[in-house]
This record gives structure tokens, C-alpha cells and sequence, in this order.
């Protein structure tokens, strides 16, 4: 069987001069030409013959080779539709374990597809995301509850930073909450520019979401819990109070509100970007409670 090769620059600009390639900013094309960093990716997902890989974004293929290697089964969802030729004809057509599909992935009903090829087993989820589309992605196979094990993704960088850190930084917001109550975040690497072609004009990181069997923090409403996150980072350098007054998703009255923070124990003049996850979880219960 044919071995991954696209890592390798001189395959890739091959593949692109043959088929006259051209790409499209608008789907945020910028392809791995780095081995170090594909063999990073797939050694930190620990894919094993027994898993079924979802890959977002197969752009010519460099990846989906290492995860046919890898994995039982790969699904790879590619929305450009002129590259689809170029992977089911040439660049995949050594491997029988991969199916390429021509979606967005944003219409793409996962939990279905987890369903069908891997009985409703977590599955593992794979990409090098367009950037445009990262938050979006991340927050609908979360909230969605889309059985997954472990999301291995390449994103900016800043966005990367962003998962990760708690409160009293400027890169805390929704985003932080919202993968820290589902997952486990680890920077797996940092990927210069120069790894892509064409080059990206920011910096990159490989982050690794684990998913938690069971969220670090107990909450009756999740959905209500959201909202408060949400409103608070909606309007961040308002106190929380305001914020919630003024959030279009949520009716509390000042009383409520005020009710709701003095039984959690949270000042009402502090703003919603000081608050931890454990905090906005107390405060979700107790307003819960008010209705
Ligand atoms: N995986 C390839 C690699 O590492 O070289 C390509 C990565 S490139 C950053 C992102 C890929 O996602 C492109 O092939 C692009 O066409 C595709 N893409 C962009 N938006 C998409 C969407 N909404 N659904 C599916 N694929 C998308």
C-alpha cells in the first residue's frame, strides 16, 4: 500500500500544478506541507485500527492519508467541490477506508453519521480548521451532544490561547466556558507559518480536546447556563448585573437577578468576565430555582 507522501512540499505543489489548483480564500485554504507536524497530529489523537475518524476540511488529502493509515474507517467532509476529484481519483485512491464527502460541514447532521458508521460510539474528530469557522464547529459538536472522545484540531493560535485560560485575562470569554465545561484543552504544538501553503499571516497551535465523561461542574439547565455566559461576555466591561438586565435571551428582573447572585455569594458589582466556570454553574442552579 501506498504511504502518506503529500507532507512532503514537492508532492503537494505537484498535485496542485497538475489538477492547476486554485485557492480559495473564502474556505481558508492553507495546506500542511510539514511531516513533523502531520506525525505530531496523528500521535497525539492516538487513533488506533479500531477507530472511525471524522476529518473536517481534507483540503488535497495530506492528512486524510496519515488517518487511513491510522484508523478503521475515515469520513473526510470537504465543502470545495473541485477538490473532489482530486481525492477520490488520485491523492486516496490507495486507501478503501476512506469516504470523502462534499458538504458543509455546518449541514452535516454528525451525530447521524456517528450513528451509522460507528454505532453511536464516541468518535474521534480530526482537522486543520479553516479559522473562520473554528467556534462554530467546536460549539456544535459539543452542544449538539455528538458522541465524541477527543476533538485534535489546528487553529489560530490566539484562538488556541483562548480555550485555555480562566479568568483575569483578556482572552477569557465564551469560548474558555464553553470548552472547558465539555473537554479537557491541551496545546499539543505550535505551527509556524511556513508549515502552510500558502503561508497563513498568523501563527497557529494543534489543541487537543478531551471530552469529559461527566463536566467538572454540576448544572440543571445547560442551556440556561449558556445564556448567562453569554450575556455576560456580550457586554464585558458592564457589571453582571447589567449585562443579564440588558441580554435579549434572558427576562430576569432586577430583583431576580440580585436574588439569584446573593444566594450564590457573588458581589453584585463584579463583572461576568471575573466569574470561574464553578460560579457561573452556582448562579445557572440558582436562578433555575427562581422559575
Ligand atoms: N486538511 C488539509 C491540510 O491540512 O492540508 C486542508 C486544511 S485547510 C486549512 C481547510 C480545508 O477546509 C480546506 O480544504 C477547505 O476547502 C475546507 N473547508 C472550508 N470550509 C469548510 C466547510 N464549511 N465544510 C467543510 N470543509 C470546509
Amino acid at each position: 500500500m501506498t504511504r502518506p507522501y503529500l507532507g512532503n512540499p514537492k508532492y503537494t505543489i505537484e498535485v496542485l500544478q497538475k489538477y492547476n489548483f486554485a485557492f480559495q480564500k473564502r474556505f481558508g485554504q492553507n495546506f500542511l506541507i510539514d511531516t513533523h507536524v502531520l506525525e505530531k497530529i496523528i500521535e497525539a489523537s492516538q487513533i488506533t485500527r479500531d477507530d472511525f475518524v471524522l476529518e473536517i476540511g481534507p483540503g488535497i488529502g495530506t492528512m486524510t492519508q496519515y488517518l487511513a493509515e491510522a484508523a478503521r474507517e475515515v469520513v473526510a467532509v470537504e465543502i470545495d467541490k473541485t477538490l473532489i476529484p482530486i481525492l477520490e481519483n488520485d491523492t486516496l485512491k490507495d486507501w478503501d477506508n476512506v469516504t470523502v464527502i462534499n458538504e458543509d460541514i455546518l449541514k452535516v447532521d454528525i451525530a447521524a453519521l456517528a450513528q451509522e458508521k460507528n454505532g453511536g460510539k464516541p468518535i474521534k474528530v480530526v482537522a486543520n480548521l479553516p479559522y473562520y469557522i473554528t467556534t462554530p464547529i467546536i460549539m456544535g459538536l459539543f452542544e449538539n451532544h455528538v458522541p465524541i472522545s477527543s476533538i485534535t484540531i489546528m487553529v489560530q493560535k490566539e484562538v488556541a490561547d483562548r480555550m485555555q485560560v480562566g479568568p483575569g485575562t483578556k482572552d477569557y470569554g465564551a469560548l474558555s466556558l464553553a470548552v472547558q465545561y465539555y473537554a479537557r484543552p491541551q496545546i499539543i504544538a505550535n505551527v509556524p507559518p511556513n508549515c502552510f501553503m500558502p503561508r497563513p499571516k498568523v501563527g497557529s497551535a494543534v489543541i487537543q480536546l478531551v471530552r469529559y465523561e461527566e463536566p467538572p461542574v454540576q448544572v440543571d439547565n445547560e442551556k440556561l447556563m449558556f445564556r448567562l455566559i453569554r450575556a455576560s461576555f456580550n457586554q464585558r466591561r458592564k457589571t453582571l448585573v447589567n449585562g443579564l438586565k440588558n441580554s435579549q435571551e434572558l427576562d430576569f428582573s432586577k430583583e431576580e437577578i440580585e436574588k439569584a447572585m446573593a444566594e450564590t455569594g457573588i458581589p453584585v458589582n463584579v463583572r461576568g468576565e471575573a466569574l470561574t466556570l464553578k460560579e457561573f454553574a452556582d448562579l445557572a442552579n440558582a436562578f433555575n430555582k427562581l422559575r
